[in-house]
Formats: structure tokens, sequence, C-alpha cells
């Protein structure tokens, strides 16, 4: 298969300030050492709890914000060492959709406009060209003809996430970055955006990177899923395999705190001890060390290998 995007140890570190002087006194390792492959048509969830990375991973892969180190290939091109104009012409193939569409409209532009503002910007000039790739998109996305001179205050929030990614898929892009595009929504209404979503990538063969702190939504849409603790990978693995036979200590804790539909299924329930430590100074060791029911000595010590145990069944703990 193709790997259409390809992150080698990346790092994007926040440098924290004190003193006086707004001196660098630290730094958040939001995203320390993760290394992945998205193969072209998949699409891969990224999960763990908030401030665990995942929107950073998302908007450095894009290079929305700049990277502190690692690699971020894109179709086989180094996306940081791709000149101004280069990386310009490649945007509208690499797209992102947000958690709040609305805070990214403005209130005072009809919505037909907002979706095809993004084609100006890259050189489409007949207004008639424009209205049409528009009419055509929002009705892909399930938004009707009369709706677009309409204002975003108009809408509900399921509407709004349908701009949301009408506006994303204007361009015609091959990959996008969804992050928690369902989360702020009704659960009646998730299930109806997750379902656009999954007809867009079979019928325009997009690949994903579909971020979300809640593991059912992404068993729906992901081929595979990796989950994040602290800045770190923990695991990946296909979405069956992972949800049949979770590895890592965390993955478990996240899984049994999904709601079983069937009562008389029994599962142990792994309630997590304490806070998320926080990434400005993370715990030795396994970074998971204060909250994992397993956890012994060597754990504190010692950074497990982030290592493939067979099936692409990528995991890091000592004890697996
Ligand atoms: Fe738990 Fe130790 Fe495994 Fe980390 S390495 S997940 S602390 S058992
Ligand atoms: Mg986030």
């Amino acid at each position: 298969k193709e790997v259409l995007m390809q992150v080698d140890n990346l790092k994007k570190y926040f440098p924290i300030t004190g003193g006086v002087f707004q001196r660098t006194v630290g730094n958040v390792k939001a995203v320390d050492d993760v290394s992945f492959r998205i193969h072209r048509g998949e699409s891969l969830g990224l999960v763990g709890e908030s401030g665990c990375g995942k929107s950073t991973i998302g908007r450095t892969i894009l290079r929305l914000n700049e990277k502190t180190d690692g690699t971020v290939l894109f179709q086989g091109k180094d996306l940081y060492k791709l000149p101004k104009e280069e990386l310009r012409r490649m945007r509208p193939k690499m797209q992102i959709v947000f958690q709040d569409p609305f805070s990214s409209l403005n209130p005072r532009i009809k919505v037909g406009q907002a979706i095809g503002e993004a084609l100006y910007d890259h050189g489409v000039t007949d207004s008639k060209v424009v209205r049409e790739r528009v009419l055509e998109t929002m009705n892909i996305c399930g938004l009707a003809s009369y709706q677009y001179d309409r204002y975003p205050h108009e809408f509900s929030g399921g509407q709004r996430q349908r701009i949301g990614i009408a506006r994303a898929l204007i361009m015609n892009p091959e990959f996008i970055v969804a992050d928690e595009p369902v989360s702020a929504l009704d659960v009646s209404i998730q299930a109806q955006i997750i379902n656009l979503l999954s007809d867009l990538q079979r019928d325009k063969q997009l690949t994903y990177l579909f971020i979300s702190h809640d593991l059912s939504v992404v068993e729906h849409l992901c081929d595979r899923v990796g989950v994040m603790y602290l800045g770190s990978m923990v695991e990946m693995s296909s979405t069956e395999e992972l949800f049949r036979n979770p590895l890592h200590p965390y993955t478990k804790a996240l899984m049994s705190a999904i709601p079983v539909p069937d009562p008389t299924y029994k599962r142990d329930r792994v309630v997590l001890q304490g806070d998320i430590p926080s990434p400005a100074n993370p715990p030795s060791g396994c970074k998971f060390h204060t909250r994992c029911p397993i956890a012994s000595d060597i754990c504190k010590q010692q950074a497990p290998e982030y290592r493939d145990v067979g099936n692409d069944h990528l995991v890091a703990c000592h004890f697996v």
C-alpha cells in the first residue's frame, strides 16, 4: 500500500517562559518523538485524553505550526523542506476540519461564499465556476442550494459541521485531518456526520487522520487506531485488533470506560488513579507509571520500547 503520510520522530515542544525577563524555563513536550505512517485511502484514528498531543500532531503534520524536530513526508516530499511557493501549491491537498467550525466562520459572510473562499485564493477567478463548485459540494455534504445565501448563525451545530466539511472538500483534497469533528455535537447528530465522512471517504478516496477522545467514535470510521498518552504513542494497531485485544494498560482503561450495550456482558473495569501529569514535567521512565495499575520499579526508571509485537500491533509497555 502506498504511504501517503510518513511521520518520523516528530517532536513539538512549546516553550514555557518565566521570570522578569521571560526567559525560557522549560518546555511542554506536546509531541515527544512520535512515528507513524498513513496509507492512501485509509483512516487512522488518534485517541487519548485531552492534552495528550493529538491536535498538535494534526496541526504539525500539516505544517500549520512548526515542528521542533523529526520529519514529515507527504507523498514522499519533506513538508518542512518545501519552498514556500510549493507548499502553497500543496495546501489544497491537505485540509483540516475542526471541532467548532463556527469559530472559523465570519458571521457576516454568507455560507456559500465562505465555502468558495479558498477557490479564489487558489486562482479560480470565474465566479460562476466557483458558485457551481460550491453548490455541488454543498449538495454532497447534505446542504441545500437555498442555504448558499444564508449566514452561519442560521445553521444548527450539525449543519455547521457540514459547512466545515464542505470548506475542506471544495479544494478536492487527498488528505483530511479531522480534529474532534463530532465532539461538540449531540449523539444523534454525531452518527450523521460520521456517516457523511465515511461516504465521502469511499466516494472520493480520501485519507483521514481522525482525532477523537472517544474510542467508540473511531471504532466505526477508522481502519487503524493509535493511542496517545502525554505526547507519546503508546499503542497502535488495526481497529479490529485493538478492540479485541488491547495490550497497553492505558488502552485497556480507555476501553473499559466505554459503556457496553449488553449489561450481562462482564468486563473488568479499570479505573485510572490520579490526574494526568503535566506534559511540562512528565514522569520518568514510562510516563504512565503514576497511573498504571500494574506499574513496578522498572517502569519508573526505564522508558519502555515502542515495538511491534506481531501483526503490525505496536505497543510500549515493559509487561506486554
Ligand atoms: Fe504500566 Fe509499566 Fe507498562 Fe508503563 S511500562 S504501561 S507503567 S506496566
Ligand atoms: Mg484537541
